[in-house]
């Protein structure tokens, strides 16, 4: 029997965290309390949390843990949403709105809660996190919510130009709001830390197992790989972008959002001193907004974000780089 392994992608992420051993393929029928498909955050941190409660827990990944977004994202840990306030009310209206806004702050809490809880080691950074913005209807934004968080107790402020282009190390931006509660962490380390975690909760996770099909039989799940199955009381379904028609009608609630992250080589110190010389990472409030931060090892890693087709356009290394080289001209 020919099993087929994952291919990593050639990522900086994957060469700068710690060697995890890739978790070994289900090939057999076993039983479970819960089963979760999904290795990458949602899956894991809801395996975490649910195993104070259940006892037999098991995941199932395609690939291995941190293999698709989580593995590969900015690794940006901020608590802010992108409409603007009155859009969020209409969304959310009435108490679902003070829930939401909870829920964005809480978030935050809880990816350092998860890293210290667990000792994870992921280059964790907490020096806060920033949006900025160009031009009038950025400067409404970033004014609105930065009143609001500060209203509501949070470490926001907003910034002025002169301010943020101290702080961020360009004269781009008109505004930006500086949100003290956020930072950053080296994303696939984050997610195999989760993974560790999991791990010695008793919680077995089956890399390279892909879920195929499911079946109902009364109140229980049968979940079928390549080569083995497991029968479960509960199900969750963790495959973000992934998703396929293994649940029929899932595939058609994602929006595909196309988004690309380049790095530079570790700048000199002499360059490196003149942006972000606190670490934060920065989002942009843009139609198509850029977002980027310095790493550990002195990289600018900067992202730029598609149109929401999720065709990749224009996205490419070079595009990002002129992109950057515009903002920083110091990193050409
Ligand atoms: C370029 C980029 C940059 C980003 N930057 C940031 C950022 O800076 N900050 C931020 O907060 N968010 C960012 N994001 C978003 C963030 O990465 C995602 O929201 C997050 O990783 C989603 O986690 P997840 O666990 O839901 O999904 P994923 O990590 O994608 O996990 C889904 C898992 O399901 C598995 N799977 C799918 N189908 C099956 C199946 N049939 N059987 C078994 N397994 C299956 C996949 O292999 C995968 O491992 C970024 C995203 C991208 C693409």
């Amino acid at each position: 029997m020919t099993v087929q392994k994952t291919e990593w992608p050639d990522s900086l992420w994957r060469s700068t965290a710690e060697p995890l051993r890739d978790f070994p393929e289900l090939q057999e029928d076993i039983e479970t309390d819960l089963l979760i498909i999904g290795a990458g955050y949602t899956g894991l941190s809801t395996a975490l949390h649910a195993a104070d409660a259940i006892e037999q827990i098991v995941i199932l990944d395609q690939a291995q843990p941190g293999w698709g977004c989580s593995g590969r994202n900015g690794g940006q840990v901020h608590g802010q949403w992108k409409p603007d306030l009155a859009a969020l009310q209409r969304l959310y209206p009435g108490s679902q709105f003070d829930a939401f806004i909870k829920t964005l702050g809480d978030a935050v809490e809880l990816v350092f809660d998860l890293v210290d809880q667990h000792q994870i080691d992921c280059q964790a950074q907490r020096a806060g996190s920033i949006i900025a913005g160009k031009g009038g209807k950025a400067v409404r934004y970033l004014t609105e919510w930065s009143k609001f968080w500060a209203e509501t107790g949070a470490d926001v402020r907003l910034l002025d130009k002169h301010a943020s282009t101290d702080l961020i190390g360009t004269s781009h931006y008109d505004r930006s709001m500086f949100d003290r509660r956020g930072g950053s962490v080296q994303p696939l380390a984050y997610c195999q830390g989760l993974a560790r975690a999991c791990h010695e909760r008793g919680v077995t996770i089956h890399g390279d197992s892909r879920a195929v099909r499911i079946s109902q039989n009364g109140n229980s799940w049968r979940v079928f790989t390549a080569h083995g199955s497991v029968k479960c009381e509960r199900l969750v379904l963790a495959t973000n972008g992934y998703t396929d028609e293994l649940w029929p009608g899932l595939a058609q609630t994602i929006v595909p959002v196309a988004s690309m992250l380049t790095a530079t080589a570790p700048l000199p110190d002499a360059v490196v001193s003149t942006l972000l010389p606190q670490r934060q990472p920065v989002a942009e409030y843009a139609g198509v907004p850029a977002y980027y931060r310095v790493d550990e090892t002195n990289r600018l890693v900067f992202g730029w974000r598609g149109t929401v087709s999720g065709e990749i356009g224009s996205l490419n290394t070079a595009h990002l780089r002129s992109r950057a080289v515009r903002l920083f001209p110091q990193i050409a």
